[in-house]
């Protein structure tokens, strides 16, 4: 039941926050660089910083984060307890890193290893029911919005992942990353306008699983899509969208700083 008289977004009083998803561009050594580099920029407090590489690096740079308050995320976890999974890495493991955030759905990992919704859902139940803070990713392809089925695919797909889930502890949050798929890694981001219409969409939902009270404290909406240090205002400037996940222009130290000064000036 969608509670009477609640706006969608509903953003105020929610910290910024900023997730950099290395994806598989760098080995352990260079991101561990990458992390030594970044902390030599200058990186305001008032925004969250959530670093995601790849698993191989998750130790070394847990270890250089110690006693910084850059949170250490990781890139897909599976669903099971530990046990006969071979080539697979357990949410108590990432926990025993360091690790408090964790992408579930991302839309690379979706195409390669063919995930679908239901997995998407037993892995952000694994992460909450280990400590972890899941990162839920939903986006339509370019078809699905020529054909005006985006509102359908992404509640049906955000639906599917966090029904039935229970609500976030008080050392936890549930994070959704609005994530177009044609904007991933193209340069063509979705508008400000775009991305807020579809945070509403995904507020939504989370009221509806959730109710207001939880919404409110333990979730944060982000949008991700070709996100770069001159377009990243746009997207936080309102109400609806809490934060931003970033890709390609977060790789370089540099970039990443800037986009964190740019949402930390909004
Ligand atoms: C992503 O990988 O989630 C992403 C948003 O990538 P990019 O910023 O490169 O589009």
């Amino acid at each position: 039941m969608k509670p009477k008289g609640t706006t969608p977004g509903g953003g105020s009083g929610r910290r910024p926050i900023v997730v950099a998803n290395w994806k598989m561009y760098l080995t352990a050594a260079e991101a561990v660089t990458r992390v030594q580099q970044l902390l030599t920029e200058s990186l305001p407090d008032r925004v969250d910083l959530v670093m995601c590489p790849s698993t191989t690096a998750l130790a070394g740079i847990g270890q250089r984060l110690a006693g910084h308050t850059i949170q250490l995320g990781a890139q897909d976890v599976f669903w099971a307890a530990p046990g006969p999974h071979t080539g697979e890495v357990s949410a108590a493991d990432l926990r025993s890193l360091g690790v408090r955030y964790v992408l579930v759905g991302h839309s690379e990992h979706r195409a390669s290893a063919h995930e679908h919704n239901d997995v998407v859902h037993r892995k952000a139940l694994a992460a909450l029911g280990h400590g972890l803070s899941p990162i839920v990713c939903v986006g339509e392809s370019r078809e699905d919005r020529h054909q005006h089925r985006h509102h359908h695919v992404i509640t049906q797909q955000l639906d599917a992942a966090i029904r039935n889930l229970p609500p976030p502890d008080e050392r936890q949050e549930l994070l959704v990353a609005y994530e177009p798929i044609w904007a991933i890694g193209t340069g063509q981001p979705a508008t400000a306008a775009d991305a807020q219409e579809m945070a509403d969409v995904i507020h939504r939902s989370l009221l509806e699983v959730f109710g207001r009270d939880v919404v409110a404290r333990r979730t944060r909406v982000l949008y991700g899509g070709s996100v770069t240090p001159a377009n990243v205002g746009e997207f936080v400037e309102g109400q609806s969208v809490h934060g931003v996940l970033v890709g390609t222009a977060g790789l370089p130290a540099a970039g990443l700083g800037s986009i964190v000064r740019a949402v930390a000036s909004r």
